[in-house]
């Protein structure tokens, strides 16, 4: 009997170009896109506006058991407010991983990710959706590129955005340091199954990693 519905999993480093690929796979597919990052990112914008220091475990743990995220039509909600914007800003990026790496902070995350993965078929993207999320997606992806470009993009990102406090050297340090903490974290480090496709988008343009996805996702389907 076939499944009702599939599920496409996506890991990748900052800055590898997963958003941009999933979201426009999910329009082609026409299934639903779920940013995984997008949900730390909120947690962390909250801790910030509540003056909470980075490091401070237990009161993060407290104010997510206060706080409502979720997703509609692709947007992120942060307590019934919509905050796309504001989780895309530079003191978010350089803050979220040190939230990321608290236990309890993913277990909730986890279990929501999970529940929203029952409603419709879906491609999730983030650090440990092909290992701890969605274990037996029907597909798994990798998705990466060199740092120098990773940071490139980072870069023109925020710029165009207005951000003038930032320099391609600083954005570099920082990618560098959220891949180190991101990839040895004691829990959910962000690494490759052997089940997964590897899609260096280095070289490629937007299309050709969707159609790279939506060839392998049409093929075995
Ligand atoms: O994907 P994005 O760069 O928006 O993710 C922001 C941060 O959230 C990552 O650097 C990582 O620390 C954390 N994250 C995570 N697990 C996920 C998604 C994101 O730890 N599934």
């Amino acid at each position: 009997m076939k499944k009702e519905f599939f599920s496409i999993a996506i890991d990748g480093p900052a800055g590898a170009g997963k958003s941009t690929i999933a979201k426009k796979t999910a329009q082609v597919l026409g299934i639903e896109y779920i940013d995984t990052g997008a949900m730390y990112r909120a947690l962390t914008l909250k801790v910030l506006r509540n003056k909470i220091d980075p490091l401070n475990y237990k009161e993060i743990i407290s104010l997510l058991s206060k706080s409502d995220i979720d997703f509609n039509d692709n947007h992120i909600y942060l307590d019934g407010v919509l905050v796309d914007d504001e989780i895309r800003e530079n003191k978010i990026s350089k803050n979220v991983s040190y939230i990321a790496v608290i236990k309890e902070v993913r277990e909730i995350m986890v279990s929501l990710q999970q529940k929203l993965a029952t409603r419709k078929s879906v491609i999730m993207d983030g650090r440990d959706i092909t290992t701890v999320v969605l274990p037996n997606a029907d597909y798994k992806f990798f998705v990466t590129a060199s740092v120098e470009e990773r940071s490139r993009r980072r870069y023109k990102e925020l710029i165009e955005k207005g951000e003038i406090d930032v320099t391609l050297e600083k954005i570099m340090e920082d990618i560098r340091r959220r891949d180190e903490i991101d990839s040895t974290r004691e829990v959910a480090p962000l690494k490759m199954t052997s089940d997964s496709y590897l899609l260096d988008t280095t070289n490629k343009t937007i299309d050709e990693c969707v159609d790279f996805i939506v060839s392998i996702v049409k093929g075995r389907s």
